[in-house]
């Protein structure tokens, strides 16, 4: 068994620059939520030089890579979409284009997830290796639409796909620590009704942002106060977003509305997590599309 276990060592070690390339190529292309048509199409054929056994793409546009064909299952999950780089002018080099340094690799979606992704494909090239999936069938799936849709991917491929595997190994950042639980998540939206008047006689009107600001300071608050649990560690909450209409810039605002998006934690009800959106649902829908279509 330690001689097992040096081999598949010194085999990691010896795969450590492949599993970097196979990175840096996935990171280059950029797969925002229910855009990763082409990373999966990256990831497949990644897949395919390692010699799966079989390898698809299910209704949603999950990859799935199998590897065996034993009677029992196993998979290992990464989700390839990532979230979108915000304001670039606060990275330092293009998000897009992977760096290098100090045994690092710099870019979106490096840690959450596409890291996982390579490190299970390095995985599965020595598990075909060594022959190690005797009596398994063993799947690697290239998850979509993670990061705006927690769990949609898996509740696909258990319902529609069939997948049944004994365990499930997610491999989201953690610390290099095994981790066998997570929090959850609660996304939250609260609207507040103002009511709008000209800007130079502001007491004449409701004025929804400092109402919504209220809100967004005692959650600030709150998140300090949130209970520790034994597993999973205290819970958190942020308020993510804030949205207002109002009929011009010399207005008092008439709407706000936010959105809390939460993990839970330990005892779930008590631990929430939120983010806010200030805005009647139209706007929101409006400010998404505006959003999808960006780079
Ligand atoms: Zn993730």
């Amino acid at each position: 068994m330690t001689d097992l276990y040096q081999r598949i060592a010194d085999r990691a070690r010896e795969l450590e620059p492949e599993i970097s390339r196979m990175l840096a190529d996935l990171v280059r292309v950029p797969s925002f939520t229910g855009q990763e048509g082409e990373v999966v199409q990256v990831a497949m054929k990644m897949m395919a030089a390692i010699g799966f056994d079989d390898i698809r793409i299910d209704g949603l546009g999950n990859l799935i890579g199998r590897l065996g064909c034993g009677s029992r299952a196993l998979a290992f999950d990464a989700h390839l979409d990532v979230v979108r780089p915000g304001d670039r002018s606060l990275w330092r080099d293009d998000p897009f284009t992977p760096r290098i340094e100090g045994g690092q690799i710099w870019g979106r979606g490096t840690a959450d997830q596409k890291g996982g992704f390579a490190a299970m494909l390095g995985a599965a090239t020595i598990i075909k290796e060594l022959g190690l999936n005797r009596g398994f069938s063993l799947y690697f799936t290239g998850t979509v639409m993670e990061e705006d849709c927690d769990g949609l991917c898996w509740k696909y491929l258990v319902e529609e796909e069939r997948l049944r595997p004994e365990l499930v190994v997610l491999t989201e950042p953690s610390g290099l620590k095994l981790a066998r639980g997570q929090r959850g998540r609660m996304d939250i939206q609260v609207r507040v009704q103002g009511r709008s008047c000209h800007g130079s006689t502001p007491e004449r009107g409701d004025n929804a942002i400092y109402k919504i600001s209220r809100v967004a300071l005692e959650l600030e608050k709150l998140h300090a106060r949130l209970e520790e649990g034994p597993v999973l560690g205290k819970g958190s909450l942020c308020v993510s977003q804030v949205f207002f209409t109002g009929p011009s810039q010399c207005a008092v605002p008439d709407s706000a509305e936010r959105c809390d998006s939460s993990p839970l934690i330990g005892k779930l009800v008590s631990s929430t997590t939120a983010a806010m959106t200030i805005a009647p649902p139209s706007m929101v829908r409006a400010r998404r599309r505006s959003s999808d279509s960006a780079p």
